[in-house]
């Protein structure tokens, strides 16, 4: 496999193959993201991408069962691309069961129903978006570029079309109004109705946007006991179907796990000891800041 500068995957994709078809992100916007700031973006050559899926089944074959298209939104590929690449995968990997890549909700309200359902149906079965939040005004101020209803929206069509959601929140990324990102957070999880659900902790990364204005004072991550009272807000008020949750990302204090609805009694409980200081947590040195 042949990659082009850093690579960046969910952490349920540790152990999938990742192809890299785009280059970056087509956004590249959003004030705290520096993943691929160096990177301008553009959409691989399908025969390179072919040419790398080959040569991975040529040598992993049979043992991938996962694969991950990168970079930042790789959704935003036309079907031109999207399908060889699908039907490649499946041609190559016997045993692939999942194929997923990072999307904005503009990716998937750029294309149409049927291309949403002809990428369904060729095997693309897993989205990853990350609104951060449900509060247009911390979307705005965070360059998210799409707001709470574009979200809804773009669940609604890729549910329709057979895909699954995994839906990223991000805490302490409002500081100013905590409450109204975490209940609007919960109310988007509600909405947007995901397979999995899960809450990432703001990391103020060097060269970002948001790393100035914390240098002139405008912005301050939030100390622990309110991170977790927006995670317990955004637990408590979230009324998903049928959601995997889990705060195991590295960024994180408080490592979780569940389903909810079934689990968020466990969940609330866990989180209200941790606040009162009762459990101990990721000390900052173990984190991935
Ligand atoms: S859309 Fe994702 S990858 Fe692109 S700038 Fe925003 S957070 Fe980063």
């Amino acid at each position: 496999m042949r990659y082009e500068g850093k690579l960046y995957r969910p952490p349920s994709e540790a152990d999938s193959l990742i192809v890299q078809a785009t280059i970056g992100c087509s956004w590249n916007h959003c004030t705290y993201c520096d993943m691929y700031r160096d990177k301008t973006f553009r959409i691989r050559e399908l025969e390179e991408t072919l040419a790398d899926l080959d040569a991975a089944g040529a040598a992993f074959g049979d043992s991938v069962d996962k694969l991950f298209v990168a970079d930042g939104d790789a959704l935003i590929m036309p079907l031109d691309h999207w399908l060889p690449i699908l039907e490649r995968a499946r041609a190559t990997f016997p045993s692939l069961r999942r194929v997923s890549c990072y999307a904005m909700a503009r990716n998937v309200l750029e294309k149409t129903d049927a291309e949403l359902s002809a990428l369904a149906a060729a095997g693309l079965s897993l989205l990853y978006i990350g609104p951060e939040s449900g509060d247009d005004a911390t979307l705005r101020s965070i360059a998210k570029g799409d707001d709470a209803a574009a979200h809804v929206e773009a669940a609604r069509r890729a549910h329709a079309a057979g895909m699954k959601l995994s839906v990223i929140a991000l805490l302490g990324i409002a500081p100013d109004r905590p409450d109204e990102h975490a209940r609007a957070t919960a109310e988007l999880v509600t909405n947007m109705d995901p397979a999995y659900f899960s809450a990432l902790t703001v990391t103020v990364v060097p060269g970002t946007p948001l790393a100035k204005l914390e240098r002139r004072g405008r912005f301050s991550v939030p100390e622990v006991p309110a991170l977790l009272t927006e995670l317990r807000t955004m637990v408590d008020c979230a009324r998903p179907t049928d959601t995997v949750f889990r705060t195991n990302h590295a960024s994180n204090y408080l490592p979780l796990g569940g389903r909810l609805p079934a689990d968020r009694e466990r969940i609330v409980a866990l989180i209200d000891e941790a606040i009162a200081g009762r459990v101990p947590l990721r000390p900052d040195w173990m984190r991935a800041l």
